[in-house]
């Protein structure tokens, strides 16, 4: 019978309401608490088998140590805390009502740019099938098994690359299959789109049926021109390929879409907080950092140094534009929501990944490696079972299981997991160290807000 799991933050204390109550997380329900310090012993040795009570009392008095003896058994009894057979309970019932939701089309390995970094070999994921653009008939095959592992629930595709507006028809038939095909009775699709692009070759027709189907756009810029230009250089030398994605950028907010940007952070751009001020001060309003994983070129791995220095620049995000640092700030939305999960992604429960030729794949950073290959939708369809839930919860993780932070973190990236460690599950060091950071800032950033808002008579 386990218990409760609660992580101290002293050095947060200065942001509780009274300045001087101890913060603390409940693990288990990603909740953050406030407790003074009788009620916080309370709360750390009642599920101990002999609690020093005598201790208790003679410190803080009988009739306070039974108040909050009270309190504490009421805060468990309400599910407000969370006890791990609870917990237990919880995640059994979690299980049984996930389908296969998401659906990632790479319609095109090939692409106009060379980034030094990229993992996908600029382009074909290192599969040498002679196939680089898919065909509107794999696409279809693709997402009528997507269709039948729905169930009656709303499904994403997402259009991936490679440069995916390479291969434009495919995406725009695609789009109108999958809305027919996953009509609701009402005949509103049940269905969202998302793309990545470089926006090289973004026209504005194409901007506007982004407008008119559902889809988010997410533009890969890695801050300002010099910076972009030498880590994402064109294939064909005297383009400018920064400017080619300024003036998708254009294209897009002329039609109404604030696209998000996606920026990699490699050992020759850490300067974050300039990278998030100059593509702020273009118009974005969302901007995801990731830090560069297995690059090609490997001087652009980041060092340990390289790991302090961003670290210092998410602590100075995170203070100073929380809204638009999108990593820090969906961290702070789980903890303010108690949003507590045990899958990092889709991987988990189930998703698709088609190459060109049909390939399947649980997802795209996982593909070209043999034994992650699901299947091939014109062959076999899927050849194992996509259902990862039992293995990749985060608890299932003898590292993850111990730590405070995994049900906010959710145990990594299982992609960058495998290629640090050879496994899903084990966690990459960097990454995990990175994680920590990030989540202890957005609690403070929480922790800042709540205050904020209670100063100002706001919600609390
Ligand atoms: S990856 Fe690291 S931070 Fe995330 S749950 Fe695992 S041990 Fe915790
Ligand atoms: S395993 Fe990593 S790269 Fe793959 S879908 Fe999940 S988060 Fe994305």
């Amino acid at each position: 019978m386990g218990g409760l799991r609660l992580k101290v933050f002293p050095e947060l204390r200065h942001l509780s309401s009274d300045g001087v109550s101890n913060i603390l997380l409940d693990v288990n329900s990603c909740r953050i608490f406030e407790a003074e310090d009788a009620l916080l012993e309370v709360l750390l040795v009642m599920d101990d088998p002999s609690p020093d009570w005598a201790r208790l009392r003679l410190q803080y008095g009988d009739q306070h140590i039974d108040e909050c003896l009270s309190f504490a058994r009421n805060l468990v009894d309400s599910g407000t805390l969370v006890r791990d057979e609870q917990l237990h309970h919880m995640k059994e019932h979690v299980n049984r009502d996930i389908a296969v939701t998401s659906l990632t089309l790479n319609i095109a390995h090939t692409c106009q740019l060379r980034c030094r970094y990229c993992f996908a070999n600029t382009g074909n994921y290192g599969l040498d099938d002679g196939i680089s653009l898919m065909s509107f008939d794999t696409a279809k095959q693709a997402i009528d098994i997507l269709n039948q592992l729905r169930g009656n629930q709303k499904a994403q595709i997402v259009f991936f690359g490679g440069e995916p507006l390479l291969n434009w028809e495919v995406l725009e038939r695609s789009v109108g299959y999958a809305e027919a095909t996953f009509a609701g009775p009402d005949r509103k699709p049940n269905v969202s789109f998302c793309i990545t692009t470089n926006g090289l070759a973004l026209i504005q027709s194409q901007a506007r049926f982004f407008k008119e189907h559902p889809f988010s756009v997410i533009l890969s810029i890695d801050g300002d021109r010099d910076t972009h230009n030498k880590l994402r250089p064109c294939k064909t030398d005297d383009v400018d390929s920064w400017a080619g994605t300024i003036a998708a950028f254009q294209i897009l907010t002329g039609e109404g879409i604030t696209p998000r940007a996606r920026v990699t952070v490699t050992s020759s751009n850490t300067n974050l907080v300039q990278a998030l001020h100059d593509l702020g001060e273009l118009g974005f309003g969302s901007i995801n950092m990731q830090p560069v994983h297995t690059p090609a070129d490997k001087s652009l791995t980041l060092s340990h140094d390289d790991l302090l220095v961003y670290e210092s620049h998410v602590s100075t995000m995170m203070r100073s534009r929380p809204l638009v640092f999108a990593d820090g700030r969906r961290l702070v939305a789980r903890i303010g929501d108690g949003d507590m999960g045990i899958w990092f992604c889709a991987v988990a429960t189930g998703s698709l990944t088609v190459s060109p030729s049909g390939e399947l794949y649980p997802c795209h950073r996982l593909m070209g490696i043999p034994r992650f290959r699901i299947g091939n939708v014109h062959d076999d369809g899927i050849l194992k079972a996509l259902d990862a839930r039992e293995t990749l919860d985060v608890d299932k993780s003898l590292v993850c299981t111990r730590c405070w932070a995994k049900y906010l973190c959710r145990g990594g990236c299982y992609a960058e997991n495998y290629n640090a460690t050879g496994k899903l599950q084990m966690p990459d060091p960097f990454r995990c160290h990175l994680t920590k950071h990030i989540i202890g800032r957005a609690l403070e950033c929480y922790l800042f807000s709540r205050r904020d808002a209670a100063n100002t008579g706001g919600d609390k």
